[in-house]
């Protein structure tokens, strides 16, 4: 009885002995990456608008497991620890509509509205470059969102076997690598063939099949958001193209950004195209639309009923000359807003704080009224909004535990006295005050300074290659 007792608590002791050395390696192995102490913190989440002193921790997947006043538990180590020394931290913004690969052709047809700079652009340089020539002017944008503190876009590819020489699934293949190797996130915008007499639905259908057959076999990332159609309803004369586009979002239940009522030239034209983005099922939660600034209020009524977005991007939209979409009366209708940059060819920088503060203006100069929009609210929609439109509120666009650890650090010394923390932010900052850049807890930019990246090289090619398209 005796030996089997004994025996009985050896037999526990080294199990216990084994249980406790696995949660001692385990809990080793889950050291955090990084805990970031003494910052002043703007997490953006819902119904935390106070501005605190505290830590946040970072868990070796990248997502955040603390935000939280004051000091980080005495005793936890992880492999980094920094101190920002009461800088600001903010999350990074998104860009719900970008065309990375632009960047390449900033400060075209500088006094082209629409139509004109479309033709600049697209007919007659960008047709001509090819998918090794996107897969540069795609990083380029790529490094230019990331160093002006944007984690995470949506990009409209270019390819289709419509345009030029940058064509059929080669074309999205090389615009992934790039998105990729930039370090951003991103949501892969499928540029799907206009549907016509000789580019069938079925056509199109096979050519995204043969894009997602691909990236079925590539290694995951948490880089990529999702992939999304860019819709092209708007830009086709026929109801088959919205068909067609709704058909492929139900076979690879997938999201759709559509380019809609930008330019003033076609409003009339373009409002008539509604009943096809009804009648098709296109719209719903799953689509949002880019531009968006000449809607009537029948458009918004059933567009805030069906739950679709918008993406505002006023920094392109001034540019071009295309109005100022009337954001504060889609907000009180109860429509979905973010905030895009759109591409670089338009932008002409990919700056957010730029991008917030002509939004900002615009839409005050249009009221006449200073209180129409706060500071608050517009980085609410470049952060928050964004996020919400292209569907990933639920891992980005604020400081919470479970998102992603994207985020920033802003030096506050050329603000001077602050009034009002989101005042500051929004109304001062720009390129000079962004200290530090990073993406699921990798620092990814230090003082615009883009870290692990040949960002001259990725210059030069992108402007070697953009110039032999002027030839
Ligand atoms: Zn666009």
């Amino acid at each position: 009885m005796r030996r089997f007792k004994s025996q009985y608590f050896s037999t526990v002791l080294a199990a216990l002995l084994l249980l406790t050395q696995t949660m001692w390696a385990q809990q080793s192995e889950k050291r955090p990456r990084l805990i970031v102490k003494n910052a002043r913190l703007f997490t953006m989440a819902e119904g935390r608008k106070d501005v605190f002193t505290g830590y946040l921790i970072v868990d070796e997947d990248g997502r955040l497991t603390a935000v939280a006043a004051g000091d980080p538990p005495a005793n936890l180590t992880a492999e980094q620890t920094w101190d920002a020394g009461g800088h600001w931290i903010l999350p990074g913004f998104l860009s719900a509509h970008s065309h990375l690969w632009q960047a390449a052709f900033r400060g075209i047809a500088a006094d082209k509205t629409l139509p004109g700079w479309i033709d600049g652009l697209y007919n007659q340089k960008a047709s001509k470059a090819s998918p090794e020539d996107f897969y540069w002017f795609t990083l380029d944008g790529a490094l230019d969102h990331l160093q002006h503190g944007i984690t995470s876009a949506y990009d409209f590819s270019y390819g289709s076997t419509n345009w030029g020489h940058c064509t059929g699934v080669e074309c999205d293949k090389l615009t992934y690598k790039a998105e990729l190797d930039s370090g951003i996130r991103f949501v892969h915008g499928f540029q799907q063939d206009r549907i016509s007499d000789t580019d069938t639905p079925a056509m199109a259908m096979g050519r995204l099949k043969l894009f997602m057959d691909w990236l079925g076999t590539q290694p995951k990332s948490t880089q990529l958001l999702s992939v999304m159609l860019n819709g092209g309803t708007s830009f086709n004369e026929t109801y088959q193209q919205a068909v067609a586009e709704k058909a492929m979002m139900d076979a690879f239940h997938i999201g759709n950004q559509s380019h809609y009522l930008e330019p003033p030239d076609t409003v009339a034209a373009e409002r008539a195209k509604f009943k096809w983005f009804e009648d098709s099922g296109l719209l719903g939660p799953t689509l949002y639309f880019g531009h968006f600034i000449h809607p009537d209020d029948a458009i918004l009524t059933k567009v805030a009923a069906a739950h679709s977005g918008m993406s505002w991007n006023p920094l392109s939209n001034g540019r071009l000359a295309s109005g100022v979409a009337d954001i504060p009366k889609y907000l009180k209708m109860g429509i979905r807003v973010g905030m895009g940059v759109d591409g670089e060819a338009s932008a002409d920088i990919a700056d957010p704080f730029e991008n917030m503060r002509t939004g900002l203006y615009a839409i005050r100069d249009k009221y006449e009224d200073a209180t129409v929009m706060s500071p608050y609210q517009v980085l609410y929609l470049h952060t928050m909004g964004s996020a919400d439109v292209m569907g990933v509120k639920d891992k980005l666009g604020s400081l919470e535990p479970g998102k992603y650890a994207d985020f920033l650090v802003v030096d506050p010394k050329r603000f001077g006295t602050v009034f009002d923390p989101y005042a500051s932010l929004v109304l001062i900052a720009g390129e000079p005050d962004l200290e530090r850049v990073y993406v699921g807890g990798v620092l990814k930019v230090d003082h615009g300074k883009l870290l692990g990246q040949d960002y001259d090289k990725v210059l030069a090619e992108s402007a070697k290659r953009s110039a032999a398209t002027m030839q």
